[in-house]
């Protein structure tokens, strides 16, 4: 079965629950969120209550919870270590973000490898490893390595780096990768032909290490390193590559989840997007749809 999707808020008041009834009236059977806001490090406590509201729910619209996602926030940074405050502020941000997961019940994180800032690919990988281990084996959270578009000096924009990182993690239970397709062109990666590319990451770090799919179109060019989203067949990407990603036989039970751009900042897309998704239809009036709010 298709597991369609987007990322969704997760708000003080409604936590779990409104992230849920946000993604259903997107018609998602799937959804990431944030344990709070991407950029900070404000979190409020899991409301327990809440938290079992929505699992009832989920019951009842039969949405698989075990494959719902939280996505870490991109302030940690476990790749530069020569600042020991700032690695082991990430070292515990992070642990701290696993076990809400683990009190939400969620299986799966997904987490920006880092960016080495200055001491090389080779120290980068090292650090990051260090400080999974740190993590690792404490709950039953797997952590998805993102693929990156290698815009500055992040680390993971080569499935190499993503593979040298999971051979130095002890807990290899508990590591896994989150494709991104908008990272992946940008990074350098050609997926027009996408059971190739399968083929190239068997290879290298293995299919079944994939556990979550971030499907956006990329504003640039193959190869652009500037990781800007873009809506979903309306960049350089394209419609028809991305479609048989989505529908990708091995990567069939494997959920997507859209993370594309609000339009004109301001009316969130992925209603639209995904019944367009579901219609494998391109619908080039969509964006204007959205505005009109049709
Ligand atoms: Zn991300
Ligand atoms: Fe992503
Ligand atoms: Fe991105």
């Amino acid at each position: 079965m298709l597991l369609i999707g987007s990322h969704v808020g997760f708000k003080k008041d409604t936590q779990l629950l409104g992230s849920l009834k946000e993604a259903l009236g997107y018609g998602a059977n799937t959804f990431m969120f944030y344990t709070g806001a991407p950029q900070n490090t404000n979190r409020y406590p899991i409301d327990n209550d809440l938290t079992l509201e929505a699992l009832q729910l989920m019951k009842e619209v039969d949405l698989d919870y075990s494959k719902v996602i939280v996505h870490a926030p991109y302030i940690i940074n476990l790749a530069n270590a020569n600042d020991e405050d700032k690695f082991n502020f990430s070292v515990n941000f992070l642990t701290d973000e696993v076990k809400r997961c683990s009190l939400l019940g969620i299986k799966y994180l997904v987490l920006h490898p880092g960016s080495h800032v200055g001491i090389g690919t080779y120290n980068g990988i090292m650090n990051i490893a260090r400080g999974l281990n740190m993590i690792l084996g404490k709950y039953d959270v797997v952590i998805l390595l993102e693929t990156m578009a290698g815009k500055g000096t992040e680390i993971g924009s080569k499935l190499e780096e993503i593979q040298a990182i999971i051979d130095k993690v002890d807990d290899k239970d508990h590591i896994g990768v989150c494709l991104d397709t908008c990272h992946l062109s940008d990074a350098g990666y050609d997926i027009s032909d996408f059971d190739y590319f399968l083929e190239q990451f068997d290879k290298i770090i293995g299919v079944e290490k994939i556990h979550c799919v971030h499907v956006n179109d990329s504003k640039n060019e193959r190869g652009a390193h500037k990781d800007r989203h873009e809506n979903f067949g309306f960049g350089k990407i394209g419609f028809d590559t991305l479609i048989k990603i989505v529908y990708n036989e091995r990567l069939m039970n494997v959920p997507k989840i859209l993370e594309t751009p609000y339009v004109n900042k301001e009316f969130a897309p992925y209603k639209y997007e995904i019944d367009m998704i579901r219609k494998k239809c391109f619908d080039d009036e969509l964006i204007s749809k959205i505005v009109d709010n049709k």
